[in-house]
């Protein structure tokens, strides 16, 4: 049986079939339809402006670190004239979250991009690790994502700068559109499926160029990049809420590959027809928050995603066997594109004139209450460690 030809090109032998439409590709195309993707979704919704100074919030995992990756060859191709350096949190979690900060370092390298790590435990006196130790592991999502949003905040208003993106994938807003509708969370649902996020507690804006992005494809796409990404997952399990509406997902996504891009679909639909759509989230926005950490990056039913990792690992071991695949000259091609220009001004308006910036009043961080979430839990931990203390 001849190999089967790649649809787009006709020329090269498909190597890909595409989780998204099952289309079968060849190397190069997958790579270069999977980069005009996120460079439709980044033009068509005017995430950046020229000069624009972003950071991209860095794990290590597959979907930031995918994202830093094409994020740098868009940047370059279309000419965006963004400056981007890696954010990085350090939840101080052992032997999960150092060891993937060895590849955020070994990242920065590679793209040559700075790097900024800030510390739960320089920003909060407290690591996961030890929130863990003190509230046990029910619920410590909870706090990990509250002081997550906070620190990628605080790690930019240390850089200077206004506007974090994160590497959240389609699978990843599905999931959250889906756990906002059993909960009835219709205002929770709406803000989730927004790819650009004002939040009344910060003036950091942050916003999702992967939301279109399906899961598998990302890892296809590191795979095919030959990516450095870390893929344990977070030692912390993650809550049975949001595990079983990922397993829901999945199974979906057998049946009926477009399933993920529908629920988003829907979600960004209901969205408009929900009052109040965009004003500024609460402070924790849990469904933002935990869907970016790494427990999420490598996170499936039925560890689905290691088993085709380990898949791809062993089709590498083949591939000098496949037809050898030049750069196709179309790829290379810098086609200057400007980019929609969305002005500083036009920024503003995503802060509700309604909703003040106040400040927390114990730690001094933007905040719509006089008590930031952040200090709030604290302040639970802190008893807590008090009455152990007493015990002792
Ligand atoms: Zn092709
Ligand atoms: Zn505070």
């Amino acid at each position: 049986m001849p190999p089967t030809l790649c649809l787009r090109c006709q020329a090269n032998r498909a190597v890909v079939k595409r989780p998204k439409n099952h289309d079968k590709l060849c190397r190069e195309c997958f790579l270069a339809v999977f980069e005009d993707e996120v460079h439709h979704t980044i033009t068509s919704s005017k995430l950046f402006f020229p000069g624009e100074r972003v950071a991209i919030g860095a794990s290590g995992g597959k979907d930031s670190t995918v994202l830093a990756s094409v994020l740098k060859t868009l940047n370059e191709r279309h000419g965006y004239g963004l400056d981007l350096v890696l954010l990085s949190v350090d939840e101080g979690i052992k032997g999960y979250r150092d060891d993937s900060l060895e590849t955020v370092k070994r990242n920065a390298m590679q793209y040559d991009m700075s790097l900024k790590i800030v510390g739960y435990d320089q920003l909060y006196g407290w690591t996961m690790d030890q929130v863990v130790e003190t509230i046990g592991k029910k619920g410590n999502c909870t706090y990990c994502g509250v002081f997550r949003r906070q620190a990628l905040d605080r790690g930019a208003k240390m850089l200077e700068i206004q506007h974090v993106v994160t590497g959240h994938n389609a699978d990843d807003v599905a999931e959250t559109v889906l756990m906002n509708l059993l909960r009835g969370d219709l205002s929770r649902l709406a803000r989730s499926t927004s790819i650009m996020t004002g939040d009344s507690a910060s003036d950091v804006k942050r916003s999702k160029p992967l939301k279109y992005a399906y899961e598998k494809e990302i890892v296809l796409y590191a795979h095919h990049k030959k990516l450095d990404y870390f893929s344990t997952e977070c030692i912390y399990s993650p809550e049975a809420f949001r595990g079983t509406a990922r397993s829901l997902i999945k199974n979906l996504e057998k049946v009926r590959p477009s399933a993920i891009l529908d629920i988003v679909r829907s979600g960004e639909d209901m969205a408009r027809l929900t009052p109040g759509k965009g004003q500024g989230a609460c402070g924790c926005d849990e469904g933002e928050g935990i869907g970016g950490c790494g427990s999420a990056n490598g996170r499936t039913s039925g560890n689905e995603m290691e088993q085709m990792e380990a898949q791809l690992k062993a089709h590498t071991a083949s591939q000098h066997l496949e037809t050898h695949i030049t750069e196709s000259p179309q790829s290379l091609q810098a086609d200057i594109v400007k980019l929609p220009v969305r002005t500083r001004r036009a920024k503003q308006s995503t802060i509700t004139p309604t909703q003040t910036l106040g400040r927390c009043t114990n730690c001094g961080y933007m905040s719509s209450q006089s008590i930031c979430q952040a200090c709030n839990l604290l302040e639970t931990l802190n008893k807590n460690r008090a009455e152990a203390d007493i015990v002792v």
